[in-house]
């Protein structure tokens, strides 16, 4: 089931060196890439059909299409590396074991949308993938693939990694941009979209390390050899983190729309100890939760999840033995995002402390059947009524355990907390 696109050269040893990368065909396209011009290589992605790859799945090259032409002013592309949605650690792997694909990624893109400055912002706390990428980086400018020229070529292209200083909220696109200029990373209001008014007030694309990273596999073998992996509409592999209670957690590099409870078993090994499935966590932490029924017939593609009801989101799968018990879980949710609020939208700031207090006190034994509807009451008057999607990150998964699970809610409330607690053993 697995392949090797993105992850061909995660086993070599010292594949993040570019000497061991080039002998594993990094930056083989380059002069292919200058040969061409900025429309045929948007073409190219456009045709490829490849998906965002931090969640929202949008068209990448037609994002790239939305930049409005002669504004004079200079264009950004911001690689978004932040990567802090719980139960996603796909793009850290590139950043370690390949950054050269992703670098040469980057001059794919910028060549094509006419930027000459990259910004990737990281998230502070990976020290080990900063260091990995900014050694690469270095080597790029040594080499003369970043700089005055790119490889020769007519080209300008300099390359700054900027650090966050760990908050979810800056993996939002606009709430990168302004932590990138300095400031408090509070998300924008939209519109203007970053594509029109994005980086010091200039067009800028922001894309996913793993998007980015894709690239050269479709400038190299074109677009019709990345659709031959994956479905109609949700081309291509995806490096998938699977965790929870499985047998063989890890990194997978698998095509789109594989059956998920396939990839559960023969992939993962399976639930772990020989356990029942409770539930699986599609695409991160803000997806909302699917039932063992509903897992019988997904897919590991974007259409699939939505006909589910739930997202492709990130591709970081957790797998819920019969163990988990929901209402911890779901007190755990609502303290992650109540924590990760930035603060500016009354609903958000506000409303997730409200949620999170009902939901302890149901924990602890003290809670009414009134809590557990005035928990869906509050998710539906918080959701999409914010600047981000952070509280709807929140609101959309806590919704569907008290949907899915409502049973295990009101046992804590019947039964007292020990008791429901106990029950869930
Ligand atoms: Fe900040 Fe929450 Fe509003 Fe997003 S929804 S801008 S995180 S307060």
């Amino acid at each position: 089931m697995e392949v090797k696109i993105l992850s061909a050269k995660f086993d070599i040893e010292d594949s993040h060196k570019l000497e061991i990368a080039k002998q594993h065909g990094a930056y083989a396209t380059i002069d292919k890439l200058f040969a061409m011009k900025p429309e045929e290589v948007i073409e190219e992605v456009k045709n490829s059909g490849l998906r965002g790859r931090g969640g929202a799945g949008f068209p990448a090259g037609v994002k790239w299409g939305f930049l409005p032409k002669g504004t004079g002013k200079p264009v950004y592309l911001a690689v978004n590396s932040d990567e802090s949605e719980p139960a996603t650690f796909k793009d850290r792997y590139i950043l370690v074991k390949d950054p050269h694909m992703m670098i040469e990624g980057i001059i794919i893109c910028s060549y094509a949308i006419g930027s000459h400055d990259t910004y990737i912002y990281i998230r502070g706390e990976y020290t080990s993938q900063v260091k990995a990428l900014q050694a690469a980086i270095d080597e790029a400018y040594e080499a003369g693939y970043l700089g005055k020229t790119v490889a020769g070529h007519d080209f300008k292209l300099e390359v700054t990694v900027h650090r966050g200083a760990g908050a979810y909220v800056c993996g939002e696109e606009t709430g990168l941009l302004e932590s990138i200029e300095g400031k408090k990373g509070q998300p924008r209001a939209k519109p203007p979209f970053p594509a029109v008014s994005g980086l010091y007030g200039c067009p800028t694309i922001i894309n996913n390390v793993q998007s980015i990273a894709s690239l050269p596999f479709i400038l190299e073998k074109g677009a019709e050899a990345y659709k031959a992996y994956g479905t109609e509409k949700s081309s291509g592999t995806h490096l998938f983190g699977i965790s929870g209670h499985v047998e063989k957690p890890g990194m997978y590099e698998l095509p789109l729309g594989l059956p998920l409870l396939e990839v559960v078993e023969k992939v993962a090994g399976g639930v772990w100890k020989g356990r029942k499935l409770k539930g699986v966590i599609p695409g991160g932490s803000s997806t909302p939760v699917l039932t063992p029924e509903e897992a019988k017939t997904v897919t590991l593609d974007y259409e699939s999840m939505a006909e589910h009801k739930t997202m492709f989101g990130s591709g970081g799968i957790v797998v819920l033995d019969e163990t988990v018990d929901m209402v911890k879980l779901v007190e755990n949710l609502i303290y992650f995002y109540h924590h990760e609020s930035c603060g500016q939208c009354t609903p958000c700031r506000e409303g997730l402390g409200w949620m999170l207090k009902i939901i302890k006190k149901v924990v602890r034994g003290e809670g009414e059947m009134s809590d557990i509807d005035l928990l869906s009451e509050l998710c539906d008057n918080i959701e999409m009524k914010t600047v981000c999607v952070l509280s709807a990150a929140c609101t959309m998964p806590v919704r569907s355990y008290l949907t899915k699970f409502r049973h295990e809610f009101d046992a804590y409330v019947s039964e007292g907390a020990s008791t429901a607690a106990a029950n869930q053993e």
